[in-house]
Order: C-alpha cells, then structure tokens, then sequence
C-alpha cells in the first residue's frame, strides 16, 4: 500500500452549472468509490488567485490524502479519468478548467518520465498548493527533505483565503 498526496483544483461552472466546490465534492467521492483508492484526509478549501494567461475565475483548491494500491502510473489514469468525467477540457495550457488533479507525492518516489514527474513539478512554488498539503501535516515528508512551512513560508504573498 501507497501513500499518496493529490491536489484538487477548479474554476470552471461545467455545462450542466455545476460550481467549483462541488465539482471537488464530485471528485473526493469519485476517488473513494475506487476498489484501489481510500481516502485518508481532506484539507481545508482555499479560494486562490488564478496563475494562467488572461482573465479567470478564482480558484478552489484543496489537499486530500490516500492510500492506494495503484502504481503511480495507474493512479495518473485514475485522476485524468475522473477529470474527463468531469468535463474537463485541456486547451491553453493553464487555462480555466472544471477540474485539475494532480499527483504532489507517492510515498518518496522520485518519478522523472514523459507522462508522470513525482514530487510534482511545481508544487514547492505554489501557496495555493502548499497550504492544503500543510492541512494534511506539516511534517509531511518530502524526497528532497524540504519542510513544507519554510516552503509555504516563501511563497507568502501569494494571497490565498482559508474557506
Ligand atoms: P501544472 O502541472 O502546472 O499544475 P496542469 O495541472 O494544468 O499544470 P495538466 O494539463 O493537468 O497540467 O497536465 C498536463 C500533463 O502533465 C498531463 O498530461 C500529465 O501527463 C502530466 N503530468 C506530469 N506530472 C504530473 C503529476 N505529478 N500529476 C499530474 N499530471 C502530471
Ligand atoms: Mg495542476
Ligand atoms: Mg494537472
């Protein structure tokens, strides 16, 4: 059994009018149907400035903890899944979308291919991505043994709301 770390994010009504927080809801429950997948802990939901070109919507993001039988690869299969479910529709590259799963950690593995890179690639960057991770334990442990309050602390003026 792995222990997995995924952030959720979204900004984007999907067509059937389906707000942001709930489309987290949708897929926090989607990820605990999974005969491979328990949900372990959710953080708290944060609103947070868009980081993508032009003009967007606010984001809501959160953390959520899993244990999982999945290999990292099968695990990437499953969110993306759940993303397309979810009307997610990949078109400018960071533009608005109803959805954004990502895998933050897996266990310690350090994960460099084409389709996955393990510790995410900019999360230690990324207020809106370190403060839900914080929820989850501050002492999470990171491959490179970066602490993950000095990281959040770095990125500070990044004006992130606690819901
Ligand atoms: P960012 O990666 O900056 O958060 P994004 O989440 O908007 O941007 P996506 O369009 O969701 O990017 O994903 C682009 C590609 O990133 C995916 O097709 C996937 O193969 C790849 N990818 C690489 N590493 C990861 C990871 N750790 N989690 C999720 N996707 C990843
Ligand atoms: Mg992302
Ligand atoms: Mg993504």
């Amino acid at each position: 059994m792995a222990c997995a770390y995924i952030s959720l994010g979204s900004n984007l009504v999907d067509d059937a009018g389906t707000e942001p927080a709930t489309q987290l809801d949708h897929a926090i429950d989607s990820l605990s149907l999974h005969p491979d997948i328990t949900v372990v802990a959710t953080s708290h939901r944060y609103k947070t400035r868009a980081i993508g070109p032009g003009l967007q919507p606010d984001y809501i993001n959160a953390a959520v903890k899993l244990d999982t039988l999945l290999n990292p690869l099968s695990l990437l299969d499953c969110l993306q899944g759940i993303e397309r479910a979810q009307g997610r529709v990949r078109t400018i590259r960071w533009g608005a979308r109803t959805l954004d799963l990502d895998i933050l950690l897996y266990d310690l593995q350090v994960i460099d291919t084409e389709r996955l890179t393990v510790p995410h690639p900019r999360m230690c960057e990324r207020a809106f991505v370190l403060a839900p991770l914080v929820d989850l334990g501050a002492n999470i442990s990171l491959p490179s043994g970066e602490n993950l309050l000095s990281l959040l602390a770095n990125c500070s003026d990044q004006g992130i709301v606690k819901l």
